[in-house]
């Protein structure tokens, strides 16, 4: 029962717009979502649903990470305030997953943020 409704979470995940990167490797991997909407209990243990099971993990994990290191760290970029070179960057996609990312710098020193292209 339990399960079902993580599975059932996770289809609404995929149909969620703002999430277009998850529906796109679920397509890729080759499942239909009707498919998945469909599946009964013994097909949830078929190698398609493996196949999702690992997408949407390492979906999770690439967010947990992100979320959890907040960055990078990097002695190659330079604090424009305080001149020291202790940063941390992270790339993210703005817009969509067309454009090229977008790199935002963190100070470690005296916390001045910035943008960097
Ligand atoms: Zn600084």
């Amino acid at each position: 029962m339990k399960y079902k409704n993580r599975v059932r979470s996770r289809i609404s995940n995929l149909k969620d717009p703002k999430n277009p990167g998850l529906r796109r490797n679920v397509l890729a991997g080759g499942i239909e979502l009707s498919r998945i909407a469909t599946m009964t209990a013994e097909e949830m243990a078929s190698d398609e649903l493996k196949q999702l099971r690992n997408v949407l993990t390492q979906e999770a994990i690439r967010e947990h990470q992100m979320a959890k290191t907040g960055g990078t760290t990097t002695d190659l970029l330079q604090c424009g305030k305080c001149k020291k070179k202790n940063c941390t960057y992270n790339q993210v996609q703005t817009r969509s997953a067309d454009e090229p990312m977008t790199t935002f710098v963190l100070c470690n020193e005296c916390g001045n943020r910035w943008k960097f292209c």
